[in-house]
């Protein structure tokens, strides 16, 4: 399968767009402006649909609904084991409408059908199974104290909770999010990202089917700087959750502040080192920073964007990096075989373009790739760059696309300063075949994520964040849970202690 051929003409999606509605309170709703917005396929970028755009009063009605099933409703005062089996249920469901729903990601994101039917969708299912089974493990403490008092500490939901998540990954940010605010027994608003808001609400109307009261979980498509401020900034929100970048992470901080002090994640940008020492096997680091750089278009807050090599080996990785890059398939994402489908908008495409021209402007090596293929959707090269300088734009800003960077390195220190020297913390990945650097690195770097000769594992049970600028709180595992509980101590005197 060649590049070319993948591109030819548009594969028709196989499913259809059965939602476009506000879910409010258990109902598709239309937004109280009556206004709606396209989204657009990234393969065309054609209008897919037109989905109802909410804003301030739709979020209020929402807030009121999760307010209301928080306060009045069954959810926060079923049995644990109740709550459990609902979330088994919803997953099961996510699991039997798998194929239904990676089409829809597919269309409205323009990932690989096989990326999001193969690993994205079974791992939502596997992370509401996850959270399912922490429901009636999560209980209090008693503690002792110095005075003749007993103790308790309970863990208790922390009410409504608002969530705000991106578009690279639309169905597995909504699973981070509403899986263990679930869990806990909360009540959710979330707002989708404008770009995919297709999937969030198509597995939404399973909720109902699994057993989730109304209320609970309200779906909002809507804008940033409109639904997106009302959520954050709304009185009657408990908590916030926010995946998206360092800029807006900032803006969403400072609204909850300024409102009710709401405390807040965040999961923001990164630019994450990946380190190849030089008793690693080539082919191997080659394999594993393409797939660290390029996965999901290059879309990912975690991608190894700055891939530092040893300079013992430099010349061979950058010729055998070029080659894989040159191997990649891009083209339809329905098309079996394809490895990179479109980036997801034209911003984001013009953005990218505007980097690779920084890059070569700034004096680093097009080593391959660098503009866009065919002449409709946002279909880009893999484009990788050597000689990169720390100093250079492209070392020091999120680019969010296909588009690798490797930079030459002479030793440990050297590499773990460099590495550090940077206001983002997300991730990093070292290859190499010595326990010693791969113990030294992993404690020496300041990152929420550390993957030792691999990349990217998600797994439920593992705590992703970010250290500095990349974030706040820390999502899936136990970690995750503590963001969407109170503590309450309760003292009571001894008679007899
Ligand atoms: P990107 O630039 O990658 O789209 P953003 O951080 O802008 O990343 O978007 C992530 C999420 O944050 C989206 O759901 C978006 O609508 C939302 N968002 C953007 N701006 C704001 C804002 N001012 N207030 C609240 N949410 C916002």
């Amino acid at each position: 399968l060649s590049t070319a051929a993948a591109l030819e003409e548009p594969i028709t999606p196989p499913v259809k767009v059965s939602h476009t509605k506000l879910l409010i309170n258990g109902q598709f709703v239309d937004s109280a402006s009556g206004r709606t917005f396209p989204t657009l396929d990234p393969r065309t970028g054609e209008v897919i649909d037109h989905v109802a755009e909410g804003d301030a009063e739709d979020v209020h009605r929402a807030v009121g609904a999760a307010r209301k099933a928080f306060d009045e409703g069954p959810w926060p005062r079923m049995t644990a084991y109740e709550r459990s089996r609902i979330l088994y249920r919803f997953a099961d469901l996510i699991e039997k409408h798998n194929d239904e729903i990676a089409a829809l990601e597919t269309w409205d994101n323009g990932k690989p059908f096989v990326q999001a039917a193969q690993v994205e969708i079974p791992m939502i299912a596997r992370l509401f199974r996850y959270y399912a089974g922490w429901v009636d493990k999560i209980h209090g403490l008693v503690v002792p104290a110095d005075t003749a008092h007993h103790v308790q500490v309970l863990y208790e939901p922390i009410g409504v909770v608002g969530q705000i998540i991106p578009w690279n990954f639309p169905l597995l940010m909504f699973a981070w999010k509403v899986g263990p605010a679930l869990a806990c027994g909360n009540t959710i608003v979330l707002k989708t990202a404008e770009q995919t808001p297709l999937s969030a609400l198509l597995v939404s109307k399973l909720q109902h089917e699994a057993g989730l009261p109304e209320g609970v979980l309200n779906v909002i498509s809507g804008f940033g700087p409109t639904a997106g401020a009302a959520l954050s900034s709304h009185m009657d929100v408990d908590k916030l959750a926010f995946t998206g970048s360092t800029e807006t992470g900032k803006i969403v901080l400072g609204m909850a502040a300024r409102s009710n002090l709401k405390p807040v994640t965040l999961e923001l940008g990164g630019k994450s080192p990946m380190i190849i020492m030089d008793d690693a096997d080539i082919d191997k680091a080659v394999d594993l920073a393409h797939f660290a750089l390029f996965f999901n278009q290059g879309q990912c807050c975690c991608a190894g964007s700055r891939t530092f090599v040893h300079e013992s080996i430099y010349d061979e990785f950058v010729e055998k990096a070029k080659a894989k890059a040159e191997r990649r398939i891009v083209g339809d994402p329905f098309k079996t075989g394809v490895e990179q489908g479109p980036q997801i908008d034209e911003d984001q495409f013009n953005k990218i373009l505007r980097f690779i021209k920084s890059g070569v402007d700034s004096g680093a090596t097009l080593v391959c790739g660098g503009e866009r293929i065919g002449n409709k959707g946002y279909y880009i090269k893999p484009t990788v760059f050597a000689d990169v300088k720390d100093g250079m734009e492209i070392a020091k800003e999120e680019i969010f696309g296909p588009v690798q960077s490797i930079l030459k390195f002479k030793d440990l220190d050297e590499v773990i300063q460099r590495a550090n020297a940077t206001p983002f913390g997300l991730a990093a990945g070292v290859f190499t075949k010595s326990l010693d650097v791969a113990n030294t690195l992993a404690r020496a770097l300041r990152v929420g994520s550390v993957w030792i000769n691999c990349f990217d594992v998600f797994d439920a049970a593992i705590p992703f964040g970010g250290y500095k600028m990349s974030g706040q709180g820390r999502e899936k595992g136990i970690d995750s849970l503590k963001n969407y509980l109170q503590v309450k101590a309760v003292v009571t005197p001894l008679k007899n202690p």
